[in-house]
């Protein structure tokens, strides 16, 4: 028999030994035998169990007769053991206690042979088949006894178990009324209370915590409608007001559908409990952070195309719960349409890739129709076997105040760094139009607009009018077009002020028009002008006064007052640069006042001597070729002056200035060299043309006639000096006009002397030719 047999019947135990010792002597007795005994075998020991006439407890199994009924499991029956060959030599019958007689038969529990059963005598002796009967008998009953021992044993052991156990059994009875039948004893354990003597008197409800008896009463309302398993969970308070959980799983017993009893398992469940509990706290602790960090969550099936949100995110989107759907599409066309394709591409690759996030900012248009900026960080956290992604979770914040500080901080530096350009494009150009092309589409993208324009006040025949200085090309027809082109060359002017635009100038206040069409002022658009969905129209101001405006229409969103405030520092700027260019203006026109006045003589609108010079160093310096230099000298000017008076001698000089501007060609010159002197220049070489030239306002001038006070006046005359000079390659710049005029003037003083009134050509062969002064006409 082996080891495995001893541990299954648990044949150490002492109760084999006290419960068979008093049978087995009895049996002794009855065979009058001075010894018997149980022996229950292992591989290799024979354990005396129960015995009679021995004090062995043990014995090696192969010394042992006992063996050979072990090994036959049948009968053995030796009268004298000197004398069988099997016994003879045996250590218990060749010594001590000189065993001659021995009779045993096998014992077994269960069919199960675990030893022996044997009768042993010092003297041989003999016994009649009947008596060989009843000790096969013995042997069998001394088994069943022992299979009676074991069965107390395993319950005692099951019941030691269960006492031990951390679950503790309750069993209820329904009929004549639900009472506990059974309660197992461990439950005092369990319960930490003292249980009545009568199971009867005892009722669970009364140790639970009062909140939850009701999850007790639940079940057991829950078998008697046809439940067969429940689960419930209940506090009972122990000693020191703590509570403990525990955990009832029930079974209904029913007999043809009606419940006759609830058998039930309690156990303490209050490690599972704290770790639910801690579960669930964590859990809550979570949602409160979440909660209190404003996070929206998302959880999307994606399979299923199921789309779940936290209150958080209504909550945002002033959305009602109700009104949400839980399809994607739902939350996908609340995206602003610039973000969206990046939105998507985002999602996209973190479902293609497995460690993938969307970590994105972006806007979504809330239940009034604005735009938030939202912060959604998100991945996939489930997949299927063939890795698709199936589930995909996110957190979302709103940052829109943040955002929009960034975007208007960014926007503000922008607009900056774009008035300074357009102050150094000012600067550098003097063109207050190309410097205003330059920055509006800046001016356009910064404003978020589609298009518009920037106008300054002027006035047209004495009626205010706008003119365009920078203007979006939106032209959609032919006539469009030449407006377009208008503008180009800076010609645009807007003279209808009586409609929307013009309202900004004529009120001097911004107008904010988010449904232009209904504003008062609104004319409509021309045909074929592009919809005109909103309006910003802002004046630029100068001491209050309306100076210009910008127009700027349909931004994506409505226009504001924040608008008009963002683009305060343009207008205001604008306004400085129309200034300048006024001033600019202004300052142009007095140069070049002061240059003509410093050019000019008053009386006769000549250019002066001073500017007769630089004009002829100018010539002469492009042109090497000879030309002609004459000085006109009115004769006996004095005399007339003295006879007609001072105002006929101005007279007489601006007639004479007039007859000599007439006669002149286009490259030719004349000049008040000073008193009734004049300069004359002509271009050319031929000196017969020149000659002709001056021959000519010689007789004109002769023809005058002047009605005076002291009668008419005829016969004025001039007399002509004339040189054909040309720079000689000596004289320097500043020098030669003197010496040129030197000529000329030679050359009137000899007319002089000679009679006046006729032309006089200097000639190098003059007396004056040994002063030097001529060697620039030798050539
Ligand atoms: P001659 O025939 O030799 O040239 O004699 P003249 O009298 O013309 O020459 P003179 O130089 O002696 O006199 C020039 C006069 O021209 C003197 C001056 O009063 C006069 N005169 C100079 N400037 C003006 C002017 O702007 N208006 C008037 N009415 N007279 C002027
Ligand atoms: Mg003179
Ligand atoms: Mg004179």
């Amino acid at each position: 028999m082996n080891q495995a047999l001893i541990e299954k019947y648990r044949l150490h135990r002492q109760e084999y030994e006290t419960q068979l010792t008093q049978y087995v002597q009895s049996i002794a007795e009855l065979f009058d035998v001075p010894v018997a005994f149980l022996g229950l075998s292992d591989n290799e020991t024979l354990w005396i169990k129960a015995k009679c006439g021995t004090e062995a407890t043990e014995a090696p199994l192969k010394q042992a007769i006992c063996h050979l009924v072990i090994d036959s499991n049948d009968l053995i029956y030796i009268e004298d053991t000197q004398k069988d060959p099997r016994t003879q030599k045996m250590p218990a019958v060749a010594g001590s206690p000189f065993v001659r007689f021995y009779a045993g038969v096998p014992v077994k529990i269960n069919n199960d042979l675990v030893g022996s059963f044997c009768i042993i005598d010092v003297k041989p002796r003999q016994l009649s088949s009947k008596e060989l009967r009843a000790l096969n008998n013995f042997g069998t009953h001394l088994g069943q006894h022992c299979e009676l021992i074991f069965k107390h044993l395993s319950s005692e052991d099951e019941h030691e178990l269960l006492n031990n156990s951390p679950a503790a059994l309750i069993r209820w009875q329904v009929r004549p009324s639900l009472s506990v039948s059974y309660l197992s004893p461990n439950l005092t354990k369990l319960l930490g209370v003292a249980l009545p003597e009568d199971a009867s008197l005892f009722k669970l409800e009364d140790v639970i915590h009062h909140d939850d008896t009701d999850h007790f009463l639940f079940t057991v309302r829950n078998h008697q409608q046809g439940a067969e398993i429940c689960e419930c969970d209940f506090r009972v308070k122990v000693p020191g007001n703590r509570s403990v959980w525990y955990k009832l799983v029930s079974r209904a017993i029913f007999d043809n559908e009606n419940l006759i009893a609830i058998q039930g398992l309690l156990l303490n469940n209050t490690e599972q409990k704290y770790l639910e509990n801690r579960i669930l706290d964590t859990n809550e602790r979570m949602r409160l952070l979440l909660e209190a960090s404003g996070l929206g969550t998302s959880d999307w099936d994606i399979e299923n195309d199921t789309l779940r949100v936290n209150n958080r995110i209504c909550h945002m989107l002033k959305l009602h719960p109700d009104s949400v759907d839980t399809q994607s599409m739902f939350w996908m066309q609340l995206v602003h349409p610039a973000d969206k394709d990046r939105l998507i591409s985002q999602i996209g690759n973190s479902l293609k890739e497995p460690n993938g996030v969307v970590d994105i900012e972006y806007r979504l248009r809330n239940a009034e129709g604005q735009y938030l900026w939202i912060e959604t960080y998100g991945k996939v956290v489930t997949r299927n076997e063939m890795g698709r992604a199936t589930r995909f979770a996110a957190t979302h914040r709103n940052i829109t105040e943040k955002k929009l500080a960034e975007l208007h901080a960014d926007k503000q530096r922008r607009l900056l760094g774009f008035i300074n350009h357009a102050q150094n494009l000012f600067v550098a150009q003097k063109d207050l139009q190309l410097a205003c092309e330059q920055i509006f589409p800046e001016l356009i993208d910064l404003a978020e607009s589609a298009y518009g324009f920037i106008g300054k006040m002027e006035t047209e025949d004495g009626v205010p009018c706008l003119q365009i200085y920078a203007i979006s090309d939106v032209s959609w027809s032919e006539s469009s077009k030449a407006e377009y082109k208008k503008f180009k060359k800076g010609e645009l002017r807007f003279t209808n002020l009586s409609n929307l635009f013009g309202h900004v100038v004529t009120s001097n206040a911004p107008v904010i028009a988010n449904k232009p069409m209904m504003h008062k002022a609104s004319k409509g658009t021309p045909a074929g002008h592009p919809v005109l969905k909103r309006f910003l129209g802002l004046p630029i101001q100068r001491e209050n006064k309306v100076v210009g405006m910008i127009g700027l229409a349909n931004k994506l969103e409505d226009y504001s007052q924040k608008d008009v405030e963002f683009l305060t520092p343009l207008t205001e700027t604008l306004a400085y640069l129309f200034k300048a260019v006024e001033v600019e203006q202004a300052r142009y026109e007095a140069e070049e006042r002061l240059s003509y006045l410093a050019a000019t003589d008053p009386l006769t609108g000549l250019m002066n001597r001073r500017a007769y010079f630089d004009k002829i160093q100018q010539f002469a310096a492009e042109n090497s070729e000879p030309h002609c230099l004459a000085i006109v000298d009115i004769d006996n000017f004095k005399t007339l002056n003295d006879t007609y008076g001072h105002p006929v001698g101005d007279q007489v000089l601006r007639a004479v200035a007039k007859v000599m501007q007439h006669n002149i060609r286009n490259n030719d010159m004349v000049s008040r060299l000073g008193g009734e002197e004049f300069g004359i220049y002509i271009d050319t070489k031929d000196n017969a043309v020149c000659h002709q030239i001056l021959q000519a306002i010689l007789e004109e001038i002769k023809q005058l006639s002047f009605d005076t006070d002291q009668g008419q006046l005829n016969n004025v005359t001039v007399s002509i000096g004339a040189t054909m000079f040309k720079k000689g390659p000596h004289a320097v710049d500043t020098t030669y006009f003197d010496i040129a005029m030197k000529q000329a003037d030679q050359a009137l003083y000899e007319v002089k002397r000679n009679g006046k009134a006729s032309i006089n050509w200097f000639s190098p062969s003059n007396a004056l030719k040994k002063d030097g002064l001529i060697t620039g006409l030798k050539s």
